[in-house]
């Protein structure tokens, strides 16, 4: 059975003041031992907060370019990461792609088609798929307040694992994790958790607060 996985990606949010308020919650837990638990941290903070986030908790970068290093002002790679003892990336957030021009693909009705193609572009590349976890992110939820409904969730997330299962492996689709993100809340975890195909978040807004600790906790 799939590990569940909550990810809290705090953005282009926190200075060292309010990471140390972050660490302090994230002490007082109690997290539950079941869960994997990451946070997404700013580049420039990653080894900071690294050093000091309680054992059970690991630390991601938000984002990376695809080459060891070179010519790319601005850009970190793969090797610095782990270079820090880093393990976690976030790759392809919305908010690092070029929008595809609309705003709501489920009233745009292509849902499907626009996570097919965002999962194949991955899939194509992915040599060991026990270090992948998959994030659906409806745009339309992410910082809005607009949560999909967990039978909304449940069917994307469905329709990706038999994705997975017909252009991957079976076992790939079976243990693979897909989280959910967009408006994650303390208030909408649990009815969210309790989906089958739902695997865990990625929690933006609501990682920054005290609450993450209930979202952790969602399924206990
Ligand atoms: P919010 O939880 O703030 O909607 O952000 C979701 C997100 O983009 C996580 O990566």
């Amino acid at each position: 059975s799939r590990k569940f996985w909550v990810g809290g990606n705090w953005k282009m949010n926190g200075d060292k003041k309010t990471i140390d308020e972050i660490i302090k919650f994230l002490n007082a837990g109690p997290l539950d031992p079941a869960v994997e638990v990451v946070v997404g941290v700013p580049a420039i903070y990653l080894e900071y907060t690294k050093n000091i986030l309680p054992p059970n908790v690991s630390a991601s970068a938000q984002n990376c370019y695809k080459v060891p290093k070179g010519a790319f002002t601005g850009e970190i790679s793969p090797p610095m990461i782990s270079d820090i003892g880093v393990k976690w990336v976030i790759l392809g957030h919305s908010e690092r792609r070029h929008i595809f021009g609309e705003n709501d693909d489920r009233e745009g009705g292509k849902t499907e088609e626009v996570v097919f193609r965002q999962t194949k572009a991955v899939a194509d590349k992915v040599k060991d798929w026990s270090k992948v976890v998959i994030a659906y992110e409806p745009v339309w939820a992410i910082g809005t307040g607009k949560t999909a409904t967990p039978q909304q969730a449940q069917e994307v997330h469905k329709k990706l694992r038999e994705w997975l299962s017909k252009n991957v492996s079976d076992k790939v689709a079976s243990e693979t994790r897909i989280v959910y993100g967009g408006s994650v809340t303390g208030a909408n975890c649990v009815e969210l958790s309790k989906e089958p195909d739902i695997d865990g978040f990625l929690v933006g807004g609501a990682s920054l607060k005290p609450e993450f600790v209930q979202i952790v906790n969602a399924r206990k």
